[in-house]
C-alpha cells in the first residue's frame, strides 16, 4: 500500500540527515495521500542508517490509527495529522531540532526577514508560536502542538504555502510544502536563514529589510508573474 509515497517519505527523511539538519533519531518527515486519507511517516526512534521505505508507517488521517507498518509511528504524528487536517494545501510535513532555528524558538522570537535569501522562500517573518499551557502539555501534547501552530497561522493571516514553516516556542521548527521533499527543503532553508538572521542581529540588532525588496524576491519566484528559473 502506498509504495511510492513510502519511497518519497523515506528519501525525504534521509535527506534531512544528508543536509545536516538532524542527528541521532531526531526529526521526522511525513507525506499524505489525500485521496486515500492516509499519511506515511517515519517510525518512532528508528535510526536513519539502513532505513528503508518498508520501515515507514501508514496512519489514518482522521483516526490517527496505524493502517500499516511494523513500527510505531513518530511520536510527533498527532502534530503532523493536525496540520494536514487544518490545511488541505499541505502535502508534506517536516520536524527538526536544527540549532539556529531552535535558538529563535527558545528565545521566543520570530525569525525576522532580513534579506533576500529569506524572502525567496518565506514571505515575511517565520512566526514563533505562543508557549503551550500546562494543561495543553499534559492533556494531549502533540495534538495541541499542532493546534497552536494552526492558531498562529490563522491569527497572523498567513497563507501556509507562502510562509512554509513555523517555530514552536521552546521547541523548534515544523515546516511543510506541497509534498514531503518540499517540506524538507523548507526545513533546510529555514535553518540556513535562521543562522543568517542570528549573525546579522549580532552585528546589528536593528537590521531590517525594505518591504519592496521582500516583495520583489518572493514574487519573482512565487507570484503570478514569477520569472525565476527555467519553468
Ligand atoms: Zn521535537
Amino acid at each position: 500500500m502506498l509504495e511510492k509515497l513510502k519511497e518519497e517519505v523515506c528519501a525525504a527523511n534521509l535527506e534531512l540527515v544528508a543536509r545536516g539538519v538532524v542527528i541521532y533519531t531526531w526529526g521526522n518527515v511525513s507525506g499524505i495521500d489525500r485521496e486515500k486519507g492516509l499519511i506515511v511517516i517515519k517510525p518512532s526512534g528508528v535510526d536513519y542508517s539502513g532505513m528503508t521505505p518498508d520501515d515507514m508507517v501508514v496512519v489514518d488521517l482522521q483516526t490517527g490509527n496505524v493502517a500499516e507498518g511494523k513500527w510505531k509511528p513518530s511520536s510527533d504524528t498527532r502534530t503532523h495529522l493536525e496540520l494536514y487536517r487544518r490545511f488541505p494545501e499541505i502535502g508534506g510535513v517536516t520536524h527538526t531540532h536544527s540549532v539556529n532555528a531552535i535558538a529563535f524558538a527558545q528565545a521566543g522570537k520570530d525569525i525576522p526577514a532580513l534579506g533576500t535569501t529569506h524572502a525567496d522562500y518565506f514571505y515575511g517573518p517565520i512566526p514563533c508560536t505562543r508557549p503551550l499551557t500546562q494543561q495543553e502539555v499534559e492533556d494531549d501534547y502533540e495534538l495541541n502542538t499542532g493546534r497552536v501552530i494552526a492558531e498562529t497561522i490563522l491569527e497572523r493571516q498567513i497563507e501556509p504555502l507562502s510562509v512554509p514553516g513555523i517555530i514552536v516556542r521552546n521547541h523548534g521548527p515544523f515546516t511543510w510544502g506541497k509534498d514531503a521533499a518540499a517540506s524538507v527543503y523548507h526545513a533546510v532553508v529555514m535553518e540556513q536563514v535562521a543562522e543568517m538572521a542570528l549573525k546579522t542581529l549580532l552585528l546589528n540588532p536593528d537590521a531590517t529589510i525594505d518591504q519592496y525588496v521582500l516583495d520583489k524576491h518572493y514574487m519573482r519566484k512565487h507570484g503570478p508573474k514569477a520569472y525565476y528559473g527555467q519553468g
